[in-house]
């Protein structure tokens, strides 16, 4: 999702995300959630990135060209580069501490699926076919992705992961892959989740920002091809025309500004939905999540967001405890809290549960529910 978008769903949501925790870690705002599907796709689109710079500088168009063969023996074959990009992606957590107790199971879980991610780079990589000779052109990042300092107009070429800057507008994006030739004026973006309407508004906005670049591209060419890649096929979007681009640019600068807006408010305004809740990893500090009725449960109510009270200590790991706000327990319902580990708790002590494991006896109504903590749980006292 664009800086724009998080900031139009809840403007809270982005600026506790985006704000220093120098007492949690030396990271940049507040500490992400590890989410084990999302890591699956970061490895795919790594290792994308890493074969398509190295199809590039060997002047190999596709997979299947003699060059390629060589390319990906330097690499150490496919398994490898995703065996590779599985530790990459992890060292990405090494500092932060709300994923520091998952690493090894994210790890093993991973390395389990090293065959399944392999088969969908190979499938992605398979249908990508690059101008011969794009490995003449300059590059637009080097080797570690980064922008060099001088950004000066690139000709025909391959560039991946290629940063386009609409100073006009005051957006930015980072493209996987633009290719220019005398031809052919494309961006393809690798999408490794299902397919969404929103990212063709996505590889639109570049469109946008390709035209707008007046560094990267100072005679306003224009994109000719859009290309969503997913697991399984590539989706072609219609690029914009001229004129789209031009009310779109419009577009995209209000919003800017509304978002600017937004974000000056004190505090900036929380807009809490089943949707946008359901996913916010900072929602443990968000009091107007708890205050209202979008608390998280899982489909099947076997899991979900849960705000209690300690009464007293129940076991060595154990307490009870009544609830303060749940999407479908009512207030003061007695509920014992299993934890993983001994916990001190004054009583009165609140406590929101993230994720946490819920059950009731269904044949004692009178019973405590039960919320246990398992991996994959958070439990944050309230100050
Ligand atoms: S919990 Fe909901 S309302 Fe609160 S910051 Fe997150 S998305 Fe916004």
């Amino acid at each position: 999702m664009s800086t724009s978008a998080e900031i139009e769903e809840c403007p809270r949501r982005w600026a506790l995300g985006a704000a220093d925790y120098p007492a949690l870690w030396d990271g940049r705002g507040y500490p992400p959630r590890l989410q084990l599907t999302a890591l699956a796709g970061s490895v795919v689109h790594l290792a994308l990135e890493i074969i398509t710079k190295q199809l590039k500088r060997a002047g190999a168009p596709s997979q299947d060209h003699p060059r390629a063969t060589q390319v990906l023996k330097e690499l150490g074959g496919y398994t490898n580069i995703v065996q590779e990009c599985v530790e990459r992606i992890l060292r990405r957590f090494a500092d932060n501490p709300r994923a520091l107790p998952l690493l090894e199971h994210a790890r093993r879980t991973l390395r389990g699926q090293v065959p399944t991610l392999r088969t969908r780079v190979q499938a992605m990589l398979a249908r990508l076919h690059l101008p011969s000779g794009a490995s003449t052109a300059p590059s637009a990042s080097d080797s570690t992705g980064q922008q060099p300092p001088r950004r000066t107009p690139l000709t025909n070429g391959t560039y991946p992961e290629v940063e386009l800057r609409a100073k006009s507008i005051g957006w930015k994006g980072k493209a996987d892959l633009l290719v220019l030739s005398n031809e052919a004026c494309e961006i393809t973006d690798f999408k490794t989740g299902s397919a969404d309407e929103a990212h063709k508004f996505q590889v639109q906005v570049y469109a946008v920002l390709w035209r707008l670049d007046d560094e990267l591209n100072p005679t306003a060419r224009v994109i000719d091809r859009l290309v969503l890649a997913y697991d399984s096929r590539d989706v072609e979007v219609v690029p914009p025309s001229a004129e789209e681009i031009d009310a779109l640019a419009k577009d995209l600068l209000a919003r800017r500004q509304a978002a600017e807006a937004a974000l000056a408010a004190r505090p900036p305004a929380a807009r809490p939905s089943a949707d946008a809740c359901r996913y916010c990893s900072v929602r443990h500090l968000c009091d107007a999540y708890w205050t209202g009725a979008a608390q998280a449960v899982s489909d099947d109510g076997r899991f979900g967001d849960v705000e209690l009270r300690i009464v007293r200590q129940h076991g060595p790991t154990s307490w009870d405890a009544v609830v303060v706000r749940a999407r479908e327990l009512s207030a003061n319902t007695p509920v014992l809290l299993r934890l993983q580990q001994p916990t001190t708790f004054k009583p009165g002590t609140g406590v929101r549960v993230l994720d946490g494991a819920l059950a009731r006896d269904p044949e004692d109504a009178t019973a405590p529910a039960i919320v246990t903590l398992g991996a994959f749980s958070e439990a944050y006292r309230v100050e």
